[in-house]
């Protein structure tokens, strides 16, 4: 792996260690590119409080501490500065207002709730219920075809138990999108490891169907994360096993 594009810091407040140690670990496992993607702040209506991002008042020193660590290691590594965000139709507009006082190169599309997150399940939560797996995947799709994200960070997130041709019918819809605006979807090392209910074979049988662009992510929590090649090489072998092979790189889509 020479890029990591997916890697959280302390303020989303379920991640841990300081941004320069996320470096130094980047540095010693040889990455090239290192990308930061902490869970974007967003504006909710004010009886909603979200317990997994910065607050938007935490976005001008994040964006700062990530800049100067950008100076202080140039030429060693690059650090482009992004965020992981959800696409929520009420609120997406206004955020990306409020993005364009800030330097940020690029965001990756996580979509941990379908709705404005105030008005629906977490994705992860595991459900039988096709119209909230139609509901995922059309607002995917909108995410997609904003044309403001770099990749799809976890696309199989959506924790689904009714029919697996369901599941087939409807997922299939992502790829497709994915592939026609050509959007790389993300294969998350995070949830590999920890054993969570992505990535999903099954996911990334359909992606394979549909000739997909895909890139690891380590979805870094923790920057030991970063030096755990094991964990990387099982995943390379998963998925050589349907025959796809990570691209390296990804171009950085511009936010605005
Ligand atoms: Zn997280
Ligand atoms: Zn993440």
């Amino acid at each position: 792996m020479i890029a990591n594009y997916h890697t959280h810091t302390w303020r989303c407040a379920h991640a841990t260690g300081v941004e320069e140690d996320y470096v130094k670990a980047a540095l010693e496992a040889g990455l090239e590119i290192l990308g930061f993607a902490d869970h974007s702040p967003y504006e909710f209506p004010p009886h909603h409080k979200s317990s997994f991002r910065m607050a938007t008042s935490q976005l001008r020193d994040y964006c700062d501490v990530v800049l100067e660590l950008r100076q202080r290691y140039q030429g060693q590594i690059q650090i482009p500065l992004g965020l992981e965000m959800e696409y929520y139709p009420q609120l997406f507009e206004n955020m990306m207002e409020i993005f364009r006082d800030y330097p940020l190169d690029y965001l990756i599309l996580g979509q941990h709730f379908v709705g404005n997150e105030y008005d629906a399940p977490y994705n992860g939560v595991a459900s039988r219920d096709e119209a909230l797996l139609q509901q995922y995947v059309r607002q995917s799709c909108d995410a997609i075809n904003t044309g403001k994200f770099t990749y799809f960070a976890h696309p199989d997130l959506i924790h689904f138990l009714g029919s697996e041709t369901a599941y087939r019918h409807h997922m299939r819809d992502i790829c497709r999108e994915a592939k026609s605006c050509g959007l790389p979807l993300e294969f998350n090392l995070l949830g590999l490891k920890n054993g969570r209910n992505y990535p999903t074979p099954r996911f990334w049988e359909l992606v394979a169907e549909e000739g997909c662009t895909v890139i690891l992510g380590v979805d870094a929590h923790q920057p030991e994360a970063l030096l755990d090649k094991n964990n990387e090489e099982q995943a390379r072998q998963f998925l050589q096993s349907l025959g796809i092979t990570p691209v390296d790189t990804v171009p950085l889509r511009p936010i605005r």
